[in-house]
């Protein structure tokens, strides 16, 4: 372990939001063992830190450990049996249903090499399903693609969560509201489901079928996601309300990716979360701004349509009215991000 980096030692602390008087003092021990060693080029291991008592001893041995337990994971390949659970990160599961993991049949599948890695293929990109929101935060090809993709993946939990929280995981939860699931429902993702033996592929949009519902077989778990690499004239954007901006999740998101001709929409993706029981491929309003002029009057007509897809329910996150006037705004929100100037004219907003 490398200290001399008190940032990113406070980053490792991000999620701690407990609001106890415990709080700051975390902080600011944190930063006072990060100081200390922030001197000089000396790498700090762990048994170091160890030895100053500064981590309890066990921790040494914790690698070993988790390696052990790896041991169950490996080989899933002709297996036919059905799991209670496979587990990828692990971040829902075991904060939903600790006590039931504790006693049930589970697939670790984190430790599937197969299951790792983000590469290219045939002009797709192809995700492995183990990939976390840090492994895509980083990865390059993402980065060339979609630049923006980090800043919208910052929006995700906290640094420990995106460290764990896996692809896999965040589209088979089969959340409504799942950042990752929206983003990749507008690029028309591919999902591949294998039983360990033969593989069958499809689109996110068609894989939810009822609230926390998927395609999915009992013995079959996701090996990757794969999406079109874009070329052309290709625009995208995220969007996601929550009560903080930072560690929590949507009240509603969206997202869009859209190809665009002398200033004609020629294809488009448009996905929205919060809204229905399930992540949410808007298809009738994606229709309706297919070969569209982007101009103000076709994005009001879209978001009429949008509201006729939608079924979102009151709960904690926000009322039924209040879901539907934040879709409504994200879908604006995608075109004043993206195509500022289509707004110009004094009049635009009194005619939204
Ligand atoms: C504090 C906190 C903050 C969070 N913030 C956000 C947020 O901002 N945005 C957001 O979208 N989510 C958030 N989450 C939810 C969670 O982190 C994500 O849904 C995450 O992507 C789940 O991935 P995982 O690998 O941990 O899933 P797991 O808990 O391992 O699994 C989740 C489900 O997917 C299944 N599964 C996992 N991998 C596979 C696979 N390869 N094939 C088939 N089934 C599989 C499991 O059986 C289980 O049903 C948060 C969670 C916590 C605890």
């Amino acid at each position: 372990m490398q200290t001399g980096n008190s940032t990113g030692v406070l980053e490792s602390l991000d999620g701690n939001i407990c609001r106890c008087t415990g709080h700051n003092s975390i902080i600011r021990a944190a930063q006072k063992v990060s100081d200390k060693f922030t001197s000089g080029d000396k790498i700090i291991t762990q048994s170091d830190l160890a030895e100053m008592k500064i981590i309890p001893e066990y921790f040494l041995t914790i690698h070993d450990r988790l390696q052990n337990l790896s041991q169950s994971g490996e080989g899933i390949n002709s297996d036919s049996k059905s799991y209670g659970y496979f587990v990828g990160g692990g971040t829902d599961l075991f904060v939903q249903r600790p006590d039931e993991m504790m006693n049930s049949e589970i697939k670790l599948l984190y430790n599937d090499k197969d299951l790792f890695g983000i590469d290219i293929k045939d002009g797709y990109c192809v995700i492995g399903s183990n990939a976390t929101v840090t492994d895509l935060r980083e990865c390059e090809i993402l980065k060339k693609y979609f630049p923006e993709f980090d800043g919208f993946m910052n929006l995700f939990g906290s640094t420990p969560i995106r460290n764990n929280a896996t692809v896999g995981g965040n589209l088979n939860n089969a959340s409504p509201i799942g950042d990752m699931t929206i983003f990749f429902l507008s690029l028309n993702s591919v999902v591949t489901l294998t039983d360990g033996i033969s593989e069958r592929d499809v689109f996110l949009k068609d894989y939810y079928l009822s609230y926390k519902k998927t395609d999915r077989l009992k013995n079959e778990y996701m090996k990757c996601l794969k999406f079109k690499l874009p070329d052309g004239n290709y625009f995208y954007n995220f969007e996601k309300v929550s009560k903080r901006t930072y560690l929590d999740i949507a009240s509603v998101n969206s997202s869009v990716f859209l190809k665009t001709e002398n200033n004609f929409i020629t294809e488009i993706y448009l996905s929205a979360g919060g809204v229905s029981a399930i992540p949410l491929f808007l298809s009738k309003t994606c229709e309706i701004l297919t070969g569209a002029e982007l101009s103000p009057d076709n994005i009001k007509e879209a978001v009429l349509t949008a509201q006729k897809e939608i079924s979102p329910i009151s709960d904690a996150r926000g009322s039924e009215d209040y879901k539907r006037l934040l879709l409504t705004r994200l879908i604006y929100a995608h075109f004043l991000v993206l195509f500022p100037e289509i707004f110009k004219t004094e009049d635009t907003y009194e005619r939204l």
